[in-house]
């Protein structure tokens, strides 16, 4: 093989996020190729060969990309609707809209979440998508296209429902597929798409949507063609108290022993928002090691509660961040959700010592990529690991004043991205998306949203 190309960044704080939470505050970074090859303090050798780029980071932090790890990217069209509603009246609100949604729906839907995703600083996104319509298209093609036009690496959970009302679920029939259907394309999705080598661009994990929109067999099998598969396997959990009753009255159990009891405890599963834990749920968790997304600003936004996050990092749960779908978090911004990590936790019965910054920086990078399964190759600053990392720039109104560079980066403001590597190819530079066009993808965004609003009858 050829020399790799080098990228230089210097003279910046670096927080590496390695297991010493080994921080500079005026370092290097040295790119080859898709590699980390070496971080350090102050400058880099000047002696390498095959630099390409040398960058002068005065006044940034570097950090690994940030890593999300739960969102529904078709919602982008959807923001802002049954805004004063808890978690099942929103979904009931919602359903019969996200029903009638199409390819290219979904596929702007993607370009605006992924670019919104993107340009603030993540490197790694990932799409849960569990409304499959029938006779909708390529939905899970149409996801993957995008992620790749953008440049980040991507996980596509591929959801599915298949307990509607008649099952006693929550959606309505026509939202729902069936067993057999839900399966057969879970698997061929995987087959076509996941890649398991250790720089992959996109991987698929089986996501079955939640208790209350699944059936138990869906929940089991699925499970069972992971494992068979050697993917991971992702759902909701845990997120409010009407989950939690919905549970106990058709299953006899709560949400976490009924998915010990359906084989989705396990190392490689990891759950959304895991609100409503006991004990003995956070000890069952960290026994099995099953990962945990955290969405705070979603579970406000859909009053879920607080997740016990200081209580599941001492019991040894693996946590990572998530923004959640863009209709229970308008936003969609990863990097404000370290912010509200340790806002809304400080809420809690901690208080104070709920969570500081840097483990809200660990949250969002490495934590994230624990529990996508990823953290032999992303979410720290250690030669070896894959390129992705961002360089923040904190040296203007919002940040200059803050000497803590990480504390800067967290409770402040949400900082420029001055630059973002993924695989060691620049996404974003000063701002801007690299490989796409904002205002284009603002304008199909808008005018997507308008058609499925005339389709579903809300015009
Ligand atoms: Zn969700």
């Amino acid at each position: 093989m050829a020399a790799d190309r080098r990228i230089v960044i210097e003279n910046c704080a670096i927080a590496t996020v390695d297991a010493d939470d080994t921080e500079y505050a005026s370092g290097h970074v040295v790119v080859a190729g898709n590699r980390i090859e070496a971080v350090g303090a102050g400058r880099a050798p000047e002696n390498l060969e095959n630099v390409v780029r040398r960058v002068d980071a005065s006044g940034h932090l570097v950090t690994p990309g940030l890593v999300n790890t739960h969102h529904h990217f078709y919602q982008w069209i959807t923001r802002g609707l049954a805004t004063d509603h808890n978690l099942f009246d929103w979904l009931v609100a919602l359903y019969p809209i996200w029903a009638r949604i199409d390819e290219p729906m979904v596929y702007a839907a993607a370009q605006g979440s992924l670019a919104m995703m993107a340009r603030g600083g993540v490197t790694t996104a990932m799409d849960h998508h569990y409304v499959h319509p029938e006779g909708a298209g390529d939905l899970s093609g149409a996801v993957i296209r995008a992620a790749r036009e953008t440049g980040v690496r991507f996980t596509l959970a591929r959801g599915s429902m298949d307990r509607s009302e008649k099952d006693g679920g929550l959606p309505p029939d026509f939202a729902v597929e069936t067993l057999e259907g839900a399966l057969a394309a879970t698997e061929a999705t995987v087959d076509e798409h996941h890649d398991a080598s250790f720089d992959a661009m996109v991987q698929v994990a089986v996501a079955p949507c939640s208790p209350f929109s699944v059936s138990t067999e869906l929940l089991r099998q699925g499970a069972e063609l992971a494992r068979r598969k050697g993917v991971r396997l992702h759902t909701h959990g845990s997120e409010t108290v009407e989950e939690e009753k919905f549970c106990h009255e058709l299953f006899g159990m709560g949400p976490t022993d009924y998915f010990e009891s359906s084989g989705w405890l396990g190392e490689d599963v990891w759950m959304a928002h895991c609100v409503h834990m006991n004990d003995s749920d956070i000890a069952a968790f960290a026994r099995t090691r099953t990962g945990v997304a955290h969405c705070p600003s979603s579970n406000a936004r859909l009053a879920a509660g607080i997740a016990r996050v200081p209580d599941m990092l001492a019991a040894g749960v693996p946590v990572g961040l998530g923004v959640d779908g863009t209709a229970s978090n308008e936003s969609g911004e990863l990097h404000t959700e370290l912010r509200n990590a340790v806002l809304i936790n400080r809420l809690g019965a901690h208080r104070e010592a709920a969570l500081n910054a840097r483990q809200a920086l660990r949250l969002g990078t490495y934590g994230g990529a624990q529990v996508l399964g990823r953290s032999a190759e992303i979410g720290s600053l250690e030669p070896g690991k894959l390129a992705d990392l961002v360089l923040w720039r904190l040296d203007t109104l919002a940040h200059a004043s803050i000497a803590d560079p990480v504390t800067a980066l967290v409770l402040g403001a949400a900082a420029p991205v001055t630059l973002s590597l993924v695989n060691g190819e620049p996404v974003v530079e000063n701002g801007r998306l690299l490989h796409v066009d904002e205002e284009a993808v603002a304008r199909s965004t808008r005018d997507e949203a308008r058609r499925l609003a005339r389709i579903a009858g809300r015009d």
